[in-house]
């Protein structure tokens, strides 16, 4: 039993929580992408030693505005769609673009809040 595979994204570094999650080339686009420049999360990927110590230092907002409960969200929904893309890379031998990873992130989060109650539909938090 192989125990350092490859990351499945860049196969370019042995496949750990941290590598995965938060130092892959192709994490950290989607994790700035996603930021929209809210907050340094390059600096906050590379200090965070795990997915916990992550999520929390992951910064809040004093709000129940729907940002506020997007933005909350989002590290959890980023994480969750990483499993699943590597997932779907092993066992579906399906490579997903940086777009369609991004969107299915959107679409967790949509799903999340409640779907139809969160924007009028799906479009309309694609454009956000
Ligand atoms: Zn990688």
């Amino acid at each position: 039993m192989n125990l350092n595979a490859e990351c499945i994204l860049c196969k370019l570094h042995s496949e750990t929580a941290i590598h995965l999650f938060f130092q892959c080339v192709t994490s950290q686009s989607i994790w700035i992408e996603l930021d929209d420049f809210v907050i340094d999360v390059s600096d906050l990927l590379t200090r965070s030693q795990t997915v916990e110590g992550l999520l929390q230092q992951w910064p809040t907002h004093n709000s129940d505005s729907m940002g506020a409960r997007l933005w909350a969200l989002l590290p959890y929904a980023i994480i969750w769609n990483l499993w699943l893309t590597c997932n779907t890379l092993i066992f579906r031998n399906c490579a997903l673009s940086l777009d369609q990873i991004c969107r299915n992130i959107k679409a967790t989060l949509w799903f999340w809040l409640g779907g139809s109650t969160l924007y009028n539909n799906f479009g309309d938090l694609l454009r956000h």
